[in-house]
């Protein structure tokens, strides 16, 4: 186990490490392509996206980002991480973005809203629980969450955001339907996308779901985060 000291403004990253950490598995920042050959799986945490589209662009990482999702390689994608390994997203205000793309599905921006719509949300994930036990929900944060409008027919939904009184109000965007489901987590092969923030809470079953995806195949790189952005 080896200690990961992420710089201090990256807090999605390093709540990461954090828990990966707990988790006896070493974590570490990406910020160059060539970083990514060392690695075994990835983790790209939320933000803003259209401010970790322009550092990605800048640091020149969306060809590596997008063959390292083709090598097969575990990648999950939170939040804004998730609208980057989506293949479609709508909802941006300007124009559009860069995409790393590899999930079959279209994912709405700003789905539930801006900041002070941010909310957390008890999820039913039978995948998870089928796989990691412990409690029955997984207790979801949002924040100026994203949601999965679309999934092709290779897409997994692990969990859906039922409306409810709470999310019925916030549903303030245009595009926002109240009264339907909306898909909040999804898989596609070996890669995991979540609207919400496990790194926030401190129930690391996500994480632990994620560690186990990649196992069998890679043991001995470790796992890695790109720190682009943060919350
Ligand atoms: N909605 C944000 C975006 O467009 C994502 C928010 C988040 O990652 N917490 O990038």
């Amino acid at each position: 186990l080896i200690e990961v000291i992420p710089l201090p403004s990256i807090r999605r990253a390093k709540s990461f490490a954090i828990a990966l950490r707990r988790l006896g598995v070493k974590g570490v920042e990406i910020r160059k392509p060539e970083q990514l050959q060392n690695v075994s799986s990835l983790i790209i945490p939320g933000g803003e996206s259209t401010t970790m589209a322009k550092l990605a662009e800048y640091h020149n990482l969306f060809p590596a980002l997008r063959e390292f999702v083709k090598t097969g390689k575990p990648v999950w994608g939170t939040c804004a991480g998730l609208i980057f390994l989506a293949d479609k997203a709508i909802g941006q205000k300007t124009g559009g973005q860069e995409l790393i793309g590899g999930i079959d599905c279209t994912v709405h921006r700003n789905y539930f809203g801006s900041q002070i719509q941010s909310f957390e949300a008890e999820l039913s994930v039978p995948e998870l629980v089928s796989k990691e036990g412990g409690p029955e929900t997984f207790r979801g944060v949002f924040i100026r969450a994203p949601a999965v409008l679309e999934v092709g027919p290779g897409v997994e939904v692990l969990a859906e955001l039922v409306s409810t009184e709470q999310s019925d109000l916030l549903l303030g965007e245009e595009n926002a339907v109240p009264e339907k489901k909306v898909i909040v987590a999804v898989k596609q092969g070996n890669l995991l996308g979540t609207a919400f923030h496990p790194e926030l809470t401190s129930d690391t079953r996500w994480h632990s779901y994620f560690l186990k995806m990649g196992s069998e195949a890679q043991e001995e790189s470790p796992s890695s985060i790109v720190p682009v952005g943060g919350v």
